[in-house]
């Protein structure tokens, strides 16, 4: 077994590391510090150093997921988005289904059977009116489906960020009471 001379991380007090060792615990002030190698050299490292790394990274993947979902969220808002647009006629523009332009557009017709009926022809008047009711109430249909899957949409994002941020909450500086009895093998001080 060879012995390797380090530095307490703490201390500095000198210390004889077996090579094959991963943690060590200082003779001199007692601490537990993980033994870490490259080509060239070998130091010693806290053991908090490594749970907050640990912790870090953790949270950093939380957050990788958090955005990954959100991202995943809008791109099926996009998609149903894009199902649920209208396209109008002459510009060949795709816009967003409105409820109070469809509602408008029913009084608009109503507006203009009703002049026709009274100054060019009744029946040619009512006629005009009852296909702009039903144009403007399949418009109105279209246009609530739309509201509902953006409001359906906006409440699952919402849902997520709330949660992300509970989340976050809960797990903002914890108390570092888990103790190294997590790692498995410890160095020999002797
Ligand atoms: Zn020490």
């Amino acid at each position: 077994m060879t012995l390797t001379p380090v530095a307490c991380h703490k201390c500095g007090a000198p210390l004889d590391v077996p090579n094959e060792a991963r943690f060590v615990t200082c003779r001199h002030c007692g601490i537990q510090l993980e033994v870490k190698h490259n080509d060239s050299a070998t130091w010693t490292e806290q053991i908090e150093e490594i749970q907050e790394q640990t912790e870090e990274l953790v949270e950093q993947v939380a957050q990788l997921q958090y955005q990954n979902a959100l991202e995943a969220i809008d791109r099926d808002w996009d998609r149903e988005r894009e199902s649920l647009l209208i396209t109008h006629k002459k510009s060949g523009r795709r816009t967003e289904p409105n409820v109070a332009a469809a509602i408008f557009g029913i009084c608009a017709v109503v507006v203009i059977g009703l002049i026709v009926a009274v100054n060019v022809q009744p029946g040619f008047g009512v006629l005009i009116v009852l296909v702009g009711i039903v144009a403007g109430t399949f418009n109105l249909a279209k246009a609530k489906q739309f509201e509902t899957a953006k409001r359906r949409h906006r409440q699952r994002k919402t849902g997520l960020q709330m949660n992300h941020f509970r989340n976050q909450a809960a797990t903002g500086k914890p108390p570092s009471a888990s103790g190294p009895a997590t790692f498995e093998s410890w160095g020999k001080d002797t």
